[in-house]
Order: C-alpha cells, then sequence, then structure tokens
C-alpha cells in the first residue's frame, strides 16, 4: 500500500520535471536526449558518443556546431560517472537553453534515474529534449484486465502500459434466442437459461484464475454488446475480490479481438477515471473527519506543517494547482533569516522589495533570497522524513477543487487528535 502512496509523489515529481523538459527549446537542433537501457555498457555508448562528436564536425552553423560538440562533452562527463548502467538505465538531456533571448544560451544538463526499467537506446539531437519515451513510463506501470462478454462468447485481456495481451477467448455454447421448429418455448428458454448459467461459471472460473494471480492488477473493466455483461457483473461469478476491482463496465460493438482494442482506446479515459475515484476517496474521508469535527483531521499551511512537525500525519493532501513557493531570505551582513510564503508570480516583485531594505535585527540593507522551494516539495520533504503518504491531489473533481479552493490547497488526516493531548 505504502509503495503505491509514495508513487503519487514520486510521479508527480518526474512528471513535474518531464513537463519542463518538455516545454524547453534550443536555438537549433542542438538538444541531445540520450537513452541507455540496463545492461548496456557505458564504454560503448562513449563509443557511440565520439562518433557523433565527430559528425557534428560537420555542422555548418558554428554557434549549432559549438553547442552540439559542447552538449555531447557535457553528456560524456556525466556519463563517466557511472560505473556500470543503473539497473532502471539512465536518461541524459543536455543542451544549450536560450535563457533571456538569443545570445543568452547556457547548456543545462539532466540526469534521470528511469523509476522503471527503459528499454529503449536512443541518441537524439533536435530542437527539443525527447521526453516521451519517459512520460510514456509513466503510463507503464499497472495492469488493467479486461473481460468481454456477451450471450455468443467471451475473451479476456490484459493491458500492461501499451502491452496487450489476449489471455483466452471461449465460447458460450449458448444457443441463439430464436428456437428451432417444433420446440416448446418454454423449454427452450428454461435450456437457454441453464446453458447461460453454465456459461457465466465457467467464465467466472476462468477470469478469477486469469485475473486473481495478477499483482499489481489495478483494476477490472467489463465489456461487451448489450446487456449480458451487467447480467455477468452483478452475478455471483466472480471472486469478491476481484469484484472489488471492476472500475467500469462500458460498451463495445465487438466482444473479440476488435472488441479489445476498443477498449484500448478507451482506457486513458478509465484510467484518469480510477484516479479521480481514489482522490474522492481520500478527501472524503478528509472531509468526513473535518465535518464530524473528530480533530483527525486539519487544513491550512501552517497547521498543517505544525502537525507535520509533531509528526503527527497520515496522510498529507496537496493540490496539484498549488503555485505556491517557500522563500528563505538571508541578511548577508549578520546570517539573520527568515522564511516566507508566496504565489510564485510574486516573486518577482518581492525581490525588488528587498534591495535598499533594512534587516531587522542588524539594520543593514543586505537582504537577499537565499532560496526558494515550490510549497509542494518543501510538504512533500517533511512527510518524507515522518513516513507520511502523499497524495497528490489533482482539480478534475469537486473534491479537488474544493481542497485548492476552500482548503488552501494543503490539507492532513491526522494519526492521532493534536488538541487533545
Ligand atoms: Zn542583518
Amino acid at each position: 500500500m505504502s509503495t503505491s502512496k509514495r508513487t503519487s509523489l514520486e510521479l508527480f515529481r518526474l512528471k513535474k520535471t518531464l513537463d519542463t523538459l518538455a516545454r524547453k527549446e534550443g536555438r537549433g537542433t542542438e538538444l541531445v536526449s540520450l537513452y541507455v537501457p540496463p545492461g548496456k555498457q557505458i564504454s560503448e555508448v562513449m563509443n557511440m558518443l565520439r562518433d557523433e562528436y565527430g559528425t557534428a564536425s560537420n555542422i555548418k552553423s558554428t554557434t549549432t556546431r559549438k553547442n552540439v560538440q559542447d552538449a555531447i562533452v557535457k553528456v560524456q562527463q556525466r556519463l563517466k560517472l557511472f560505473k556500470e548502467t543503473p539497473e532502471n538505465g539512465l536518461v541524459i538531456f543536455c543542451g544549450a537553453i536560450p535563457q533571456n533571448g538569443a545570445g543568452s544560451e547556457r547548456i543545462e544538463t539532466y540526469v534521470i534515474i528511469p523509476p522503471e526499467p527503459i528499454h529503449i537506446y536512443l541518441y537524439r539531437c533536435d530542437s527539443r529534449f525527447h521526453t516521451e519515451h519517459l512520460q510514456e513510463l509513466l503510463r507503464e506501470k499497472e495492469t488493467y484486465g479486461i473481460l468481454l462478454i456477451d450471450a455468443s462468447a467471451a475473451t479476456l485481456a490484459t493491458l500492461q502500459g501499451r502491452r496487450l495481451e489476449i489471455v483466452r477467448q471461449i465460447s458460450s455454447g449458448v444457443p441463439g434466442k430464436t428456437r428451432a421448429g417444433g420446440q416448446s418455448a418454454r423449454r427452450y428458454e428454461r435450456l437457454r437459461e441453464m446453458r447461460l448459467q453454465e456459461y457465466f461459471r465457467r467464465l467466472g472460473e476462468h477470469a478469477n484464475e486469469t485475473f486473481l494471480t495478477i499483482e499489481n492488477l489495478k483494476g477490472l473493466i467489463i465489456a461487451g454488446p448489450g446487456p449480458t455483461k451487467f447480467d455477468f457483473e452483478k452475478g455471483d461469478y466472480l471472486n469478491y475480490m476481484l469484484k472489488e476491482k471492476v472500475i467500469d463496465v462500458i460498451d463495445t460493438a465487438y466482444v473479440d479481438e476488435q472488441g479489445v482494442k476498443e477498449v484500448v482506446d478507451k482506457a486513458p479515459e478509465i484510467m484518469r477515471k480510477i484516479r479521480y475515484i481514489e482522490e474522492k476517496q481520500v478527501m472524503q474521508q478528509f472531509l468526513y473527519e473535518i465535518g464530524h469535527d473528530t480533530g483527525m483531521a486539519t487544513y491550512g499551511e501552517e497547521e498543517v506543517r505544525r502537525a507535520l512537525e509533531a509528526g503527527a500525519v497520515r496522510t498529507l493532501l496537496l493540490s496539484e494547482g498549488i503555485d505556491i513557493v517557500r522563500v528563505k531570505v538571508k541578511c548577508n551582513a549578520c546570517g539573520y533569516e527568515e522564511q516566507e510564503t508566496m504565489k510564485n508570480q510574486m516573486l518577482t516583485n518581492f525581490e525588488q522589495s528587498l534591495s535598499g531594505k533594512p534587516c531587522p535585527k542588524c539594520k543593514a540593507p543586505s537582504l537577499a533570497i537565499a532560496e526558494t522551494q515550490e510549497l509542494i516539495e518543501n510538504f512533500a520533504q517533511m512527510a518524507e522524513y515522518t513516513n507520511t503518504e502523499v497524495e497528490i491531489i489533482s482539480g478534475e473533481t469537486e473534491e479537488g477543487q474544493m481542497l485548492k479552493n476552500s482548503f488552501g490547497g494543503i490539507a492532513a488526516i491526522l494519526r492521532f487528535n493534536l488538541q487533545r493531548k
């Protein structure tokens, strides 16, 4: 459980870094992306880079040539720090990024150790960083089960990231709705019903066998044309543990591979929905504690900070959208320090307001920003020290909006009541 909770923070961090990197643009084709999969020899990659350095000497533009070659050298330097490729592989982004208009380029280097093994060996020099392979990886963690059913046949499949596997296809053996001439309608209906029950039971057993053994099954999607899928889902055919994992019952036109593809097309939407359900659940728990005044929840920057420092927070809830920074101001004359919290866009104004302002301690006009940290990161770090679960809550649900708008984007479910000592 706690690993999956941690994940929301880890993924959030990586996602954020990748979003930032994806937005960066080079002046020309001069940004280097390097993916090294596990098992690849560093020496082999170094040789490849040496060749690329040579090839780059043919670039006509002096600036581009210099920037590309500089980037390659930087990548080589970083790579040299690794004796061998880490077990999940290694990704390096490096290149000259304009800081403030043309001519202000500075080489930026990012080394990322992926949270999961990467399976791609790639060197690209482009006007942007190729972050998409890592972004894909973020989506590839969880496995979903897919069960397609109608009265004639069923298909069981698994979906991990984009890897789709058809595990089993069975036919129902249930006769069609129209009977052959000469049979009694009642008798025929009874026979059909019996066959259908038998088919549901058989399918249930196959589904239990297939899906219950999957370690990280995130959810089960039931699909198919017509109402049969609902009858199957409502009945007692699936193991209760599997039943709890049913996240959606959706319509498809087909019940075979074609139907599986239909589900996969809708999968991103379904997966987002699951995350929203999780977010709603944790938010509703928070709202319950607040609503019933149990003393087991708190919110607001200062209150939550205090609770975290007391080691009292079980689950920390942070709005994805809070754009607030924590700023450390330091006096360069006497070493006096203070912390301030403000909206990101206020930062420039605040910095300007410091110039000439006397230090509260020594009165020298020597105050300056020593450090800035995003509030989310600041809280996430405190949470890590106290082994607190962190949930990054999107603004996509009503509850998520409420967290952001009514509770300042920061809330906590507590381990113990802080007031009642
Ligand atoms: Zn001072």
